[in-house]
């Protein structure tokens, strides 16, 4: 288990404010595992268990660098996940631009949807990294500087890069995914756990990609279509949890999966309080924490959804309790799992350990 001082009860920070030490981080994932029509991978279920940890609170007093050892209660075994990565894109027929996205969770999505006509940086790829609090180093402003797509997240997620682009001249065409799919500050950020938001961002950049880089003919609508074809898996599973769970209850330590959540047609059980507490990254009430075991203990959700990059004593007190009880604990991440080689291989690994915990649970 993962020892938390008790400086703060709340989303221990588990790693400290970091700024990108080296300066600006192409995406760490290199472009020739991707290359590969279809591999079969061998994802271990604890696999999100070994990122290093960054959370969602803004809480700093305390300042842990834990390996996380949580055990997941889902299961110890593998699991075998078929994924299908994109074609290699072919070489660009014309000088690629340049696009520099904020965050990890978009950048795997705009490099496959770009291919080789856009030289693509990732400012945020670390998942040591905390994105709600991040300070953009001299290099990634200017990254930004040299950009003519910026694509951030928004929502107040990823504000350093949403001002920095605002402030450039000349200015960068902005794709704010946020805006995007309707939503605004003060909503839930999470935009890339929402399916349907993720297409339609998708449908964004690759719109503004034609718009910048007109001369290339059907190269982005190629490389879009070859993209939404790597997406089946994801597809595929999202309709197989829906199809068969349909209603079932999950409750959560915080805001991160629920566009998933309400895709897959669950529901939310979470404490009201609890959870309006945790977005608004204050410390729940004891009779908040109170409802939330009280919720476990009497079979109020068929899951406990865990992201284990937000760690704290609370959120180990509900995942304690959950385990106790026997509720299935499905440890999800807010940034691309270490180790996974595109957005679609993260987000299905997770989906299988929620399918699995759902059989299992009650
Ligand atoms: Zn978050």
């Amino acid at each position: 288990m993962v020892i938390i001082p008790a400086t703060s009860p709340w989303m221990n920070r588990m790693t400290n404010r970091v700024t990108n030490p080296a300066g600006t981080s192409p995406s760490s994932r290199p472009a020739s595992v991707r290359t590969t029509m279809l591999r079969l991978l061998v994802v271990p279920l604890a696999l999100s268990a070994l990122v290093a940890a960054t959370g969602c609170g803004t809480d700093d007093s305390a300042s842990t660098t834990t390996a996380a050892e949580s055990t997941t209660t889902v299961a110890e075994s593998t699991t075998t996940v078929a994924t299908a990565a994109p074609a290699a894109a072919p070489p660009c027929p014309a000088e690629a631009i340049q696009v520099v996205v904020s965050v990890d969770q978009w950048g795997d999505i705009v490099e496959q949807l770009a291919g080789e006509c856009a030289k693509v940086t990732t400012v945020i790829s670390s998942s040591a990294i905390d994105p709600h609090d991040y300070e953009p180093s001299p290099a990634d402003i200017a990254s930004l500087t040299d950009a003519e797509i910026v694509v951030v997240n928004g929502c107040d997620y990823d504000h350093w890069a949403e001002e920095t682009a605002e402030g450039l001249d000349p200015k960068p065409v902005v794709v704010n995914a946020c805006e995007v799919v309707g939503k605004t500050e003060g909503d839930n950020p999470h935009i890339w756990y929402g399916p349907d938001f993720v297409f339609q961002v998708a449908a964004a950049v690759t719109s503004q990609l034609e718009t910048e880089l007109s001369s290339v003919g059907t190269y982005f609508s190629d490389r879009a279509a070859a993209w939404d074809a790597s997406m089946q898996g994801y597809r595929d599973e999202i309709a197989a949890i829906k199809a068969e769970f349909a209603g079932r209850t999950y409750a959560a330590t915080e805001s991160v999966f629920d566009y998933m959540g309400d895709a897959l047609t669950l529901e939310n059980t979470t404490p009201e309080g609890f959870a309006r507490a945790a977005a608004n990254e204050t410390d729940p009430s004891p009779g908040d924490i109170q409802a939330f075991d009280q919720l476990l203990t009497s079979g109020g959700a068929s899951v406990l959804v865990y992201n284990v990059q937000t760690e704290g004593s609370i959120p180990e007190q509900v995942r304690a309790t959950a385990e106790g009880a026997g509720v299935p604990v499905v440890e999800v991440t807010e940034t691309v799992a270490e180790g996974a080689t595109s957005f679609a291989e993260w987000q299905v690994a997770q989906l299988e350990s929620l399918n699995q915990a759902l059989s299992g649970g009650r």
